[in-house]
């Protein structure tokens, strides 16, 4: 394929140099004189490992170009790829300057640049953007000058190299992110990266957008954590870094998919006093993890958007499915419903609540007394079924799976239905009042 790079910077070089050494015939343009001036020489404009050698492959194979003159590069390209700079400005903002120019100039010079061959320019944007940039800036300026003959597409795909180790990313990626709902783009981009050996994943573009901030994001509270701990075992003559050799051999629960799926607060017997424990024992010693704090009060906000939902929905009959800390279990202890049910009572609700498994009655020993001091009024507001607790709710709040609940939510819905739990099905999705929590 033809492919015109814009932005010679870390991303764009290695981005052009691994996809001419992929057979794609390349042209990088960039705005700097000079950058474009080193590649044309068979040189990286950027310091990184083995970027040169691939960068001097691809000129004197003649699959790598460097210009400033984007009509040039656009020239029958099926394919202009944006890497330009979105840097970071006031608070945090992004200055999206650069992306808004290189797609105007884009349009600009593919007025006068030979169409592409077979009738579809896909615009593919690397660079880092804010969820909505696409919607909201780029397919704005590619629709203000329709060609005639051809159109444009557009395509978000992130890119996930890591400096130093840029070009073994190129050809290795965790995932070849395709964020587009024109399945046309969709194929060609996947043309394009078919050298990865990945089978794409294709998403909404918002989704693409998204995904790119949720993974840095992750990985700088990765680093966090560890660094905040080891802060914290240091003081306690705890060597973290083998603590953190042994924690990170559970692939089962450490690091693997669990505890990473959006859905309500964490609670139990065992989370939430063992990471208050972590803080007395910090605050004694006068170390500040500041990341260990801001999980508890995060979780609150978890409990207290139910709360701040279930106010705005205008209902004073609530219905809530689901009490334990977790399903097929009765443990109470510092379930974060238990809190809800609290929080609700407390602010005049009436409320009814059904758990396919908790029982009062059958309810002993530490569980028993949590409940009776944190709910004495348990008794009284459980329903013996999921049908009975939503009769004359005006909301339900479901957290429950099992099929009776879904069911009786299916035959009799309250207006509003807010899902903590992410996993109620298609079914209840699709009842008018349905609201996830979290999506
Ligand atoms: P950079 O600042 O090093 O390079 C950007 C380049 O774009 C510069 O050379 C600049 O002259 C050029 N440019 C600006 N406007 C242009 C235009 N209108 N036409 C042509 N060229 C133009 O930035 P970078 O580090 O390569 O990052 C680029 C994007 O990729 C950013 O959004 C970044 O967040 C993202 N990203 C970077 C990395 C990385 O490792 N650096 C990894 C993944 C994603």
């Amino acid at each position: 394929m033809k492919v015109a790079v814009f932005g010679l910077g870390y991303a764009g070089t290695v981005s052009a140099a691994c996809l001419a050494r992929a057979d794609h015939d390349v042209w990088g343009v960039d705005v700097d004189t000079e950058k474009v001036k080193v590649v044309e020489a068979g040189s990286s404009p950027v310091i990184e490992p083995g970027l040169d050698e691939l960068v001097h492959e691809g000129v004197s194979a003649g699959r790598l170009h460097a210009t400033t003159d984007g009509v040039a590069a656009l020239d029958g390209a099926d394919i202009a790829v944006v890497c330009v700079g979105t840097p970071s400005t006031d608070h945090g903002r992004v200055d999206l300057s650069q992306v808004e120019r290189a797609v105007g100039e884009i349009v600009e010079q593919s007025r006068v640049a030979k169409p592409p061959p077979k009738g579809l320019r896909s615009i593919v944007i690397r660079s880092t953007v804010p969820v909505g940039t696409v919607d909201d800036l780029v397919v704005p300026i590619l629709s203000v000058d329709p060609p005639t003959g051809w159109r444009y597409g557009v395509a978000m795909c992130p890119e996930f190299l890591r400096e130093s180790s840029g070009i073994r990313d190129f050809f290795d990626p965790p995932f070849t992110v395709i964020g587009t709902d024109d399945p046309e783009v969709a194929a060609a981009v996947t043309e394009l990266f078919a050298f990865v050996g990945q089978e794409p994943r294709v998403v909404r573009t918002r989704e693409a957008e998204a995904l790119k901030y949720v993974c840095n994001a992750f990985h700088a509270t990765k680093v966090s954590f560890a660094n905040e701990l080891a802060r914290l075992m240091r003081c306690l003559g705890v060597d973290a870094r083998n603590v953190m050799d042994v924690f990170c051999e559970d692939t089962r629960l450490n690091l693997s998919s669990r505890y990473l799926r959006p859905g309500f607060a964490f609670g139990g017997s065992c989370l939430p006093k063992d990471l208050r424990a972590l803080l007395h024992i910090a605050r004694v010693n006068n170390v500040d993890l500041p990341l260990m704090a801001g999980t508890l009060q995060s979780n609150e906000l978890t409990v207290g958007e139910v709360v701040d939902r279930t106010i705005a929905s205008g209902g004073r009959d609530v219905a809530l499915l689901g009490l334990s800390f977790k399903a097929e279990t009765d443990d109470l202890r510092e379930s974060p419903n238990v809190e809800l049910a609290e929080t609700l009572l407390g602010k005049g609700f009436r409320l009814r609540i059904y758990d396919a498994i908790v029982n009062p009655a059958r309810l002993v020993g530490t569980n028993r007394s949590y409940i009776e001091s944190k709910l004495p009024h348990l008794c009284r507001l459980l329903s013996d079924s999921a049908a009975e607790a939503l009769k004359g709710a005006d909301v339900a709040i479901v957290s429950s799976t099992d099929a009776a609940a879904v069911e009786a939510l299916l035959d009799d819905p309250p207006r509003v239905v807010i899902d903590i739990n992410g996993r109620l099905g298609r079914d209840v999705e699709d009842l008018p009042g349905y609201a996830g929590l979290g999506w």
